[in-house]
């Protein structure tokens, strides 16, 4: 069996959650779209079950799936529906579903419903993806009150650069949601990861955090008080072949490293066909056997290429970490220029075990 491996700690998840509910004025529903961030969304939800608050999921498919495995609790569709005729299930299978346009809130007002729904009125305060416009919000409000489809209404939005914390544009984002929803009496929703991190005066009844339940932190948090969030995912592999190259020689395609000395290479089975970053450069950090060395060279769809030299008890066989304790994935998503999330959602072909 190849040895490529993503280690799920879910004792850490439950860390994070706890953490992350510590953050929030409110209560905390965890992100688990995109297949629980790439860390499988019905094992993470299972565990997270008896301490979480809700869920949120970015389809239909999603939640339905998190509804077949027994969880219980509200279920968040981010997107909301994409069709009129998916209130139907929404309703059977008690989802709560965002609406931001006009088609979404006319099939709502529309639909013969057995039962009434609880919305998510998508406001757009400036992210320009989704959602009703300042002007739009006190009108659409009005006819969701005014709907028997509808039982009660969250106003939501969704920051834009939440994890730019010497910017105003988040303030200024915020202002806009709180003019274009005064008047309103109703629960809101507007808190990510790096609005919970980074704007404490940002309060939200439901928070929605999702990178920091995984154990990526997109900004410094004074408020943690040195409390962590602890890597739930562990990216590892093995050593498959030691090469002794001397000074002056190529190593991998394009000849992007060449060494500089005489030097030991540890061939690793993982490449970028699992989800590891053909982008990251040489000196991006690994871990054999919990001691940090270097990538070498460029990564290949199967293989990636490692310094030994200094690692001289590593052999065929050694635990080669390319993220998780030991390596950040914040540090290696930098290094490849890109996201943890976009990272941790990319993994693939590897072993996925539970502990
Ligand atoms: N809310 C919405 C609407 C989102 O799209 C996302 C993620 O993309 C989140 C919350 C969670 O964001 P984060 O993972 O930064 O906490």
């Amino acid at each position: 069996m190849r040895p490529a491996r993503a280690l799920i700690n879910l004792q850490a998840l439950r860390h994070n959650y706890q953490l992350a509910q510590t953050l929030c004025a409110g209560k905390a529903l965890a992100v688990v779209k995109a297949d629980a961030y790439g860390h499988g969304a019905v094992v993470c939800s299972q565990a997270l079950q008896d301490i979480s608050d809700g869920f949120a999921v970015s389809s239909l498919e999603e939640a339905l799936e998190l509804r077949a495995a027994g969880i219980k609790q509200p279920i968040v569709l981010l997107e909301g529906f994409f069709h009129a005729d998916e209130l139907a299930l929404i309703v059977a299978y008690d989802l709560w579903c965002m609406v931001h346009a006009e088609w979404q809130l006319q099939a709502v007002e529309q639909a013969q419903l057995s039962q009434p729904i609880r919305v998510w009125l998508k406001i757009d305060s400036g992210m320009h993806r989704v959602g009703f416009f300042p002007h739009e919000v006190y009108t659409v409000w009005q006819r969701l009150q005014a709907s028997h489809n509808v039982a009660s209404v969250v106003l939501a939005t969704h920051f834009a650069r939440a994890d730019e914390q010497y910017s105003s544009r988040t303030q200024e984002q915020y202002q806009v949601f709180l003019e274009a929803t005064r008047g309103i009496q109703a629960q809101v929703s507007v808190c990510n990861s790096p609005a919970l991190l980074a704007w404490p005066d940002i309060c939200s009844d439901w928070s929605r955090p999702g990178i920091i339940l995984y154990g990526s932190q997109p900004v410094a948090a004074e408020r943690l008080n040195g409390e962590q969030f602890r890597p739930v995912m562990t990216l590892q592999s093995k050593v498959i072949a030691v090469r002794e190259l001397p000074a002056g020689e190529p190593v991998g395609y394009g000849a992007q490293f060449v060494s500089d000395k005489p030097m030991r290479v540890g061939v690793v089975a993982l490449g970028y066909a699992d989800g590891y970053p053909r982008h990251a450069p040489t000196g991006t950090p690994v871990a054999v056997d919990g001691k940090r060395t270097r990538l070498l060279g460029r990564v290949s769809m199967d293989m990636l290429a490692i310094d030994l030299t200094d690692h001289v008890t590593a052999s065929v066989g050694s635990v080669v970490e390319l993220w998780g304790e030991n390596v950040s994935i914040d540090e290696v998503a930098e290094l490849a220029g890109t996201i943890s999330y976009e990272l941790l959602c990319h993994v693939k072909r590897v072993k996925y075990e539970y502990l």
